[in-house]
């Protein structure tokens, strides 16, 4: 019987899938090549897949992860420690942006009863101050906002108080595969053995895939944040075509730009920095706000769009979450879902197939 589990990666997904198999009694350790916090990051938005030309299987996958998290943070024992803001304002920057969201219109009534279309009058009254070239747009009442990094702070605190172990700075080189099985990771001058590994290792994916495996097209988004300080902050997210502002915690306001194909390079280049910038537009009143910091972070994407969940055909022992890209934080406990049940031979309760790691080779 399976009882010990090596995690590689301590992102939001690791730790949210470290968490969830400590709870079920599991010995987990958590390996991670950084220090704590460096991936806690983004807006943090619960929210659907709010681009109407998102792949379909992704867009269901989001939804059925975002309805998961009012009773994963019960069953994780985080409702309590993690307030949630709600609102997201899903807006038609133009007149073929407007086509594509009143595409999507009917499916997200159903999926989400409490959202709503607005227009005119009814918009600017929810929402004042937006962008004269907003025609409309969906208020999704139920989609909340989380700080990540408070988050991440608590579920590593919770996996230690589960008997978990995490061990920051220390890398894993490779997997530890013998025969058809994975028996651990090796690590700098050890090898950490498990009864099975879970790869969670965000953008980086790709270094730790199993030797000979043919590769999934593969790559590294990076986003980029400018966080605004000394304007008025909005009463939701509102996300537009490729861009958005956020309100933060920490009272702040953020633009993000959507994630663009990169090579691994860190930091904002010149032209994505002013495609942030940009993002003022939609709220324009934020366009005189101090920029206090600019982030950017590489985020893992196949270039098919959809994340990667599920073992590898003919190995044992073995469960990758990665790819979620902009979607890490709300696909997080149905990721950790999803490992949980491979990792038990559980049938998983929708179509696994598009998600496969392996699907490259198919
Ligand atoms: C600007 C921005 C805004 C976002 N907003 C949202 C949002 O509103 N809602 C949402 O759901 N998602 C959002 N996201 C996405 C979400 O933050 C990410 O999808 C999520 O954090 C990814 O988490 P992860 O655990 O998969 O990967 P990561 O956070 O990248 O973690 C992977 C970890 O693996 C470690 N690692 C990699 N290789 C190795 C190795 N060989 N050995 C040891 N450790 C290794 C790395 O050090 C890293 O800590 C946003 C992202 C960005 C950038």
């Amino acid at each position: 019987m399976l009882t010990d589990v090596v995690i590689v990666g301590g992102g939001l997904v690791g730790l949210m899938t470290a968490e969830r198999l400590a709870r079920e009694g599991l010995d987990v350790t958590l390996v991670d090549r950084g220090e704590p916090g460096a991936g806690w990051s983004g807006i943090g938005l619960v929210a659907p897949a709010l681009d109407g030309a998102a792949a379909p299987p992704l867009v269901d996958l989001v939804d059925d992860a975002m309805h998961r998290w009012p009773d994963w943070l019960v069953d994780a024992d985080l409702a309590d420690q993690l307030p949630l803001a709600a609102g997201v304002l899903a807006v038609a920057e133009s007149p073929f942006h407007r086509q594509e969201l009143e595409r999507v219109r009917p499916r997200v009534e159903r999926r989400h009863p409490t959202a709503e279309w607005l227009a005119g009058g009814h918009l600017a009254e929810a929402v004042p101050g937006l962008g004269r070239h907003i025609e409309a747009g969906m208020l999704h009442r139920d989609a909340q906002r989380v700080d990540p990094h408070r988050l991440g702070t608590l579920l590593c605190a919770s996996l230690v108080r589960r008997g978990g172990r995490v061990r920051w700075g220390t890398p894993a080189l490779a997997l530890d595969v013998r025969g058809d099985r994975v028996h651990g990771v090796r690590l700098p001058g050890e090898i950490l053995p498990g009864g099975a590994v879970v790869l969670a290792t965000g953008a980086q994916a790709p270094g730790l895939w199993p030797e000979g495996a043919a590769p999934l097209a593969w790559a590294a988004q990076r986003w980029t944040t400018v966080l605004l300080d000394g304007v008025p902050v909005p009463p939701v997210a509102i996300v537009g075509r490729g861009r958005l502002v956020a309100p933060l915690d920490s009272g702040h306001v953020a633009l993000v730009s959507a994630a663009e194909g990169s090579d691994y390079r860190a930091g904002a280049s010149a032209a994505t920095l002013r495609r942030t910038l940009d993002a003022a537009d939609l709220l324009p009143a934020v366009a005189d706000g101090r920029v206090v910091a600019v982030e950017a972070w590489l985020g893992p994407a196949p270039v098919d769009g959809l994340p990667l969940m599920g073992g590898w055909a003919g190995l044992s022992g073995l469960a990758v979450a990665v790819g979620a890209d902009g979607h890490g934080l709300t696909l997080g406990p149905l990721m950790a879902d999803v490992v949980y049940a491979l990792l038990f031979d559980i049938a998983v309760p929708f179509n696994l197939a598009p998600f496969r790691p392996d699907r490259g080779e198919a």
